[in-house]
């Protein structure tokens, strides 16, 4: 049976971008006879919000996205597994593996070394930070204010997404031994994915275009981790603010709170999402339903992964 998840960052608000995540998600893995899984991605205790998360479960049941698991209540009830912070010996026990098999080093370099490190060495200054590797071979002892990191391998990540085609990526040179601990204690985002993932057992990851660079990070982790068989992957396109700029939650872009508040009824909010993403000629009121089935009719990935259940 597919799985998949819907895993939002209690960060801020659920915007128009989650909406038409979610109706990928929902309208897909329903289409194939799959299970959603909630997964609340608090990996980030700095920037996550018990009132961000309160009202993230609000809107979803208000628009009509239940998950198959854990039920929302669950969840305000207190401690859930489908909730990252509630999840922290998972990632003990997944970080230990990695340990003993020798692929984990502490890494006391701040940001700021790592970009004046690739300035001095011609990188580009801005775009995506790459390691040097320079704590690789210190044996810096783990301690609290020193990151964790992973050794990659230079190995060439391949996937077939569902949207792109085929896609290749080489992590240890798109980003280099990845931080699986920050030095505030943070588990980071793409580790805490990539063990979630694999231990929730998600076959099938649907997400927006901006994590596309993520993918093969998260491949040689989670085989690292002993995952034998990866998930399948599709990214759909991003809802736009203008050319260059995403929407974003800091910015309450087109927040699903503001237009509950202001009346309008999760078709109208549906039919938004469709036409900002392109998927509707004029913005229409539309079902929920009928939204998901213009998506699935869209993708076709009925037809690739075929019906199971
Ligand atoms: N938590 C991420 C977000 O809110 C999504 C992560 C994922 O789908 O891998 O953008």
């Amino acid at each position: 049976m597919i799985v998949s998840r819907f895993a939002p960052a209690p960060t801020g608000l659920l915007h128009l971008g989650h909406v038409i995540n979610a109706l990928h998600v929902w309208g897909i893995t329903r289409a194939v006879g799959g299970r959603v899984l909630l997964r609340i991605e608090d990996h980030d205790r700095q920037r996550s919000r018990a009132e961000y998360e309160r009202a993230i479960l609000d809107d979803l049941e208000w628009l009509g996205f239940i998950p198959d698991e854990p039920p929302i209540d669950a969840f305000r009830r207190g401690p859930c597994a489908g909730r990252q912070r509630d999840r922290q010996d998972i990632y003990t026990a997944a970080l230990n593996r990695l340990r003993d098999a020798g692929l984990i080093y502490a890494c006391d370099c701040t940001r700021r070394e790592l970009r004046d490190a690739m300035t001095a060495d011609g990188g580009v200054a801005e775009g995506e930070l790459r390691y040097s590797g320079r704590c690789a071979d210190r044996r810096l002892e783990w301690a609290p204010g020193r990151g964790l990191r992973v050794r990659f391998a230079r190995s060439v990540e391949r996937f077939d997404d569902l949207r792109h085609g085929m896609l290749a990526q080489c992590p240890a040179e798109q980003c280099g031994d990845m931080l699986v601990k920050d030095r505030d204690g943070n588990w980071t985002y793409q580790f805490a994915v990539a063990v979630d993932d694999f231990e929730q057992g998600v076959t099938l990851v649907i997400r927006g275009d901006d994590l596309l660079a993520s993918t093969g990070r998260q491949l040689q982790l989670a085989r690292l981790l002993g995952r034998d068989v990866p998930p399948r992957y599709l990214h759909h396109g991003l809802i736009m603010k203008s050319a260059t700029q995403k929407l974003s939650k800091a910015d309450r872009d087109t927040s699903v709170r503001d237009m509950r508040e202001a009346g309008d009824p999760p078709d109208v909010v549906f039919g938004r999402a469709l036409h900002a993403a392109g998927l509707l000629t004029t913005m229409e009121p539309t079902s929920r339903v009928e939204a998901e089935r213009i998506i699935v009719q869209h993708y076709d990935v009925c037809a690739v992964l075929g019906r199971q259940s």
